[in-house]
């Protein structure tokens, strides 16, 4: 049966504790309270429509909320596929993250969490013009002009998301998504971390191969810093249209990043490679966006970088976004 078919049930509390969450108050913007009178969406307070994405264990749909009409993403995580996959608790891991970063433009905002028998449910923010990867790959590569407004959005939202002691771990094109607005949107915290009592870093190993910073093959370690490893591979995609690192498999993969070999095509914006020399840089303690405000490598001196010099920082969320090239 389809998802979209399954009968909501009352939230279990076991799997409240489980999951190591509790249930957020409804938004008053997703439905109109006095049509649910528990104060909880359900799947009956949605009309679901086409597939927006597919993950490993999840699959994006479209809806649109029957009390007003407006339209969302729901991400349907599927019990069965992450329970046997033992990654059950990733779906509080989500949420947890989701959660503390409500509130900035570049992140894609969450509403509600709900769930039936087969399935969680996440309602999220509908980020209309899909992901920056099939731009890309629809185009080739993007202009240097786009490639600084979309790389000023991504460390404009990471300096947010890192000071809201969150990692991503797993950034790369697939995840960064374009709202109606052509502005960016970053998802799926499926393997977001929240650092925790003054915790720095996480051992866990996550996250796509030709991203994956050297301290994780390592030290088996992820900082914040590690998201602007993958940071630099994404520039440098934008410009180039290809991995920084790849080859014929993740081991060989993993072996250029440790020795951070890779080459700049010829063509390459000479602003644009200081900044990926700058980033994928091997000691994590020296990127640059990655240092402790104040720092001479701190988020500020990232935004201060010569290739960011036409980016106005104040109206970076309220320009129109340039015409995709
Ligand atoms: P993966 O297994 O690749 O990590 P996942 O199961 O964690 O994926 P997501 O990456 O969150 O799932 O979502 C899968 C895809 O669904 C995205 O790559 C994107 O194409 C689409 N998608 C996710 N969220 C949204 C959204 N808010 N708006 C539009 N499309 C979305």
């Amino acid at each position: 049966r389809s998802p979209a078919s399954v009968a909501a049930r009352p939230h279990p509390a076991h799997l409240s504790r489980e999951l190591g969450y509790e249930e957020p108050p409804a938004s008053p913007s997703l439905l109109n309270a006095s049509s649910r009178p528990s104060g909880k969406p359900s799947l009956r307070d949605f009309q679901f429509g086409k597939t927006l994405g597919e993950g490993a264990y999840s699959t994006v749909k479209l809806a649109t909320s029957r009390a007003d009409g407006k339209q969302y993403a729901v991400k349907i995580m599927f019990k069965v596929h992450l329970t046997r996959a033992g990654k059950l608790k990733t779906v509080g891991a989500e949420l947890k993250a989701l959660r503390r970063l409500n509130g900035h433009p570049g992140i894609v905002a969450f509403y509600h969490a709900f769930q039936d028998d087969s399935s969680f449910y996440l309602v999220i923010e509908l980020a209309a013009k899909g992901e920056m990867q099939s731009v890309i790959s629809r185009l080739g590569s993007l202009s240097t002009r786009c490639t600084q407004y979309y790389a000023a959005q991504i460390a404009d939202a990471l300096e947010y998301m890192h000071s809201k002691e969150v990692i991503h771990r797993d950034l790369k094109p697939e995840n960064l998504l374009l709202d109606d607005d052509f502005r960016i949107k970053i998802a799926d915290f499926g393997t977001g971390k929240v650092l925790e009592n003054g915790d720095q870093r996480a051992t866990t190993f996550v996250g796509t191969a030709q991203y994956q910073a050297p301290e994780l093959l390592e030290l088996n370690e992820t900082t914040k810093s590690s998201d602007y490893w993958a940071f630099g591979c994404i520039v440098y995609q934008m410009i180039s249209g290809r991995f920084a690192f790849s080859s014929l498999s993740d081991y060989l993969t993993w072996q250029k990043v440790k020795k951070v070999e890779y080459e700049f095509p010829s063509g390459f914006d000479e602003q644009a490679k200081g900044l990926v020399q700058n980033l994928l840089v091997h000691d994590a303690l020296k990127r640059l966006g990655a240092g402790p405000p104040g720092t001479p490598n701190d988020p500020n001196a990232l935004k201060s970088h010569a290739f960011f010099a036409p980016i106005v920082w104040t109206s970076l969320w309220t320009d129109p976004a340039p015409p995709l090239e």
